[in-house]
């Protein structure tokens, strides 16, 4: 599963702040509710949904560098088991 190509753009409206593609194909909308309380994280929603295709990229490219994963095999958190699964679950996977 591919996502829609980036770069993805914010387009900032009264209300709502869409999100699309390079193109001005809409991606998605988040809607921006009334007042500071609820704008300010709307738009740190947008914010994180427009950066998706380059955390993504970046992401993969690390991990491609580093390898295979070498935990210990005992329960740890392991920031390279994690961000193979944030990927999958990116990917729908
Ligand atoms: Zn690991």
């Amino acid at each position: 599963m591919r996502p829609t190509p980036g770069p993805w753009l914010l387009d900032d409206q009264i209300d709502t702040i869409f999100i699309t593609d390079a193109d001005g194909s809409p991606i998605a909308a988040v809607e921006v509710g009334e007042g500071p309380d609820e704008a300010a994280p709307a738009e740190a929603d947008a914010q994180l949904i427009v950066s998706a295709p380059d955390l993504l990229e970046a992401l993969e490219r690390m991990l491609d560098a580093r390898g295979p994963c070498q935990h210990d095999p005992a329960p740890v958190v392991c920031s390279v088991c994690a961000g193979r699964a944030a990927i999958a679950k990116a990917r729908g996977k």
